[in-house]
């Protein structure tokens, strides 16, 4: 789960992070009065959970509460990749002097917690991590002793913190990592970590990802949510108990488990074709679920096929093909469908799949094919 910069500070603030005050406005109005509060300049910030905010004219200064006015309507007024801003946050703006990236990642490839610094903030980290890769540090902690005063050092270092910095710095490391491990997050990062012209060092802007999975135990982050900020399809699938990405090709999947649903992908890849998302409806599916994951899957515009992988173990196959075929009646776009239903009750499941006229595949390859085939135009019903 994503956080939005106002509900990432809000995290940090809780581990004595350095951060400037700030307010939330949804209005022109509401953000002259923040503005009038804080006293000005300040900074208005488009609240998305999309980066890049400000080279999409989401983060703006203004020098008078009018002029915060006026930058909030600007604000409110733009789509930032596709979506529609509702929120903004009013904060004081700072003459900055230098801005720095410090990061915390879960780097799977590294097996370890590793902290991502650079000197060159303020931009993009991947950007910067393209153009010039020795600009940014990567430190992987220990997986059992965690942070240690050694990394603290070697972070410090390689920013070439001055002396004046050094103990908050320190301490902003420390808090950053232990907000980190304190929410379970996948990613906390400060982008810019700002020195500034009166001698502070600034958390500027934060991002916070949460693993998903241990949000059970974080009911007051699960609160953050903001539905407004996620994406339609996401929010009906976790309603409905299915894990669903959204992937940018043209192959609807349906699939039951987690591995089968890469298998699929992969194979439908083999085929010449592109997933169109990761779905997985779980184990003992029934035909509710299949409903749910169907209208998921076509509310995407770029599916031109459904490709529906089912092993029946303790999902029943005739349940999924009727869920199947209901669902599919009640649609209200049709795109063509290949089935491949076995396992549990298979036969029964190839019946009734038959009876409503449906493609069906015995093997995956096979019934990879012939979605591939059916996206690009070609025969499957
Ligand atoms: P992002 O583009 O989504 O990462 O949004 P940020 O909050 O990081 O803002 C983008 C950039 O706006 C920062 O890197 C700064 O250069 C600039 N910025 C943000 N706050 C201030 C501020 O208080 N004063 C000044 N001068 N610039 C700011
Ligand atoms: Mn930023």
């Amino acid at each position: 789960m994503k956080l939005q910069e106002f509900r990432s500070k809000e995290i940090l603030a809780r581990y004595e992070l350095p951060l400037l005050p700030g307010e939330i406005a949804t209005t022109a109005a509401g953000a002259r009065e923040a503005a009038e509060r804080l006293g000005v300049p300040v900074v208005v910030k488009a609240q998305v959970l999309a980066g890049g905010r400000g080279k999409a004219g989401g983060v703006k200064l203004a020098a008078t509460p009018d002029e915060a006015a006026a930058r909030a309507a600007e604000i409110l007024a733009l789509r930032i990749a596709g979506g529609a801003v509702h929120t903004l946050l009013v904060t004081p703006a700072v003459d900055i002097a230098h801005e720095y990236y410090l990061g915390l990642v879960l780097d799977r490839s590294a097996k370890a917690v590793t902290i991502i610094a650079s000197a060159e903030g303020g931009i993009e980290i991947e950007e910067v991590a393209r153009t010039n890769p020795a600009a940014v540090l990567r430190h992987a902690l220990h997986p059992l002793d965690g942070l240690q005063p050694h990394d603290v050092q070697a972070v410090t270092e390689f920013l070439a913190i001055a002396d004046e910095h050094r103990s908050t710095f320190a301490a902003i490391v420390e808090g950053l990592t232990a907000a980190f491990f304190g929410c379970d997050a996948e990613l906390a990062e400060i982008n810019p970590l700002a020195t500034t012209g009166d001698g502070r060092l600034l958390v500027l802007d934060a991002k916070i990802v949460v693993d998903d999975s241990a949000l059970p135990r974080h009911p007051d982050i699960e609160a953050m949510r903001d539905l407004a900020e996620e994406e339609p399809a996401e929010i009906a699938a976790r309603e409905a108990g299915i894990s669903f990405i959204k992937l940018e090709g043209t192959i609807g999947c349906m699939v039951n488990g987690a591995g089968l649903a890469m298998t699929t992908m992969d194979l439908v890849k083999l085929a010449g074709g592109e997933p169109a998302n990761f779905l997985d409806i779980g184990g003992g599916a029934r035909h509710e679920r299949v409903a749910a994951a169907f209208r998921i899957i076509l509310s995407d515009p770029n599916v031109k096929a459904v490709l529906i992988n089912i092993f029946g173990g303790i999902t029943r196959g005739d349940e999924v093909a009727h869920g199947i075929v209901e669902a599919r009646a009640a649609l209200d776009r049709q795109v063509p469908m290949v089935v491949r239903i076995v396992g549990t009750n298979a036969d029964e499941a190839a019946l009734i799949l038959e009876e409503a006229d449906l493609q069906t595949a015995y093997s995956l390859d096979e019934a990879a094919e012939l979605a591939v085939a059916a996206a690009e135009g070609g025969g499957a019903t």
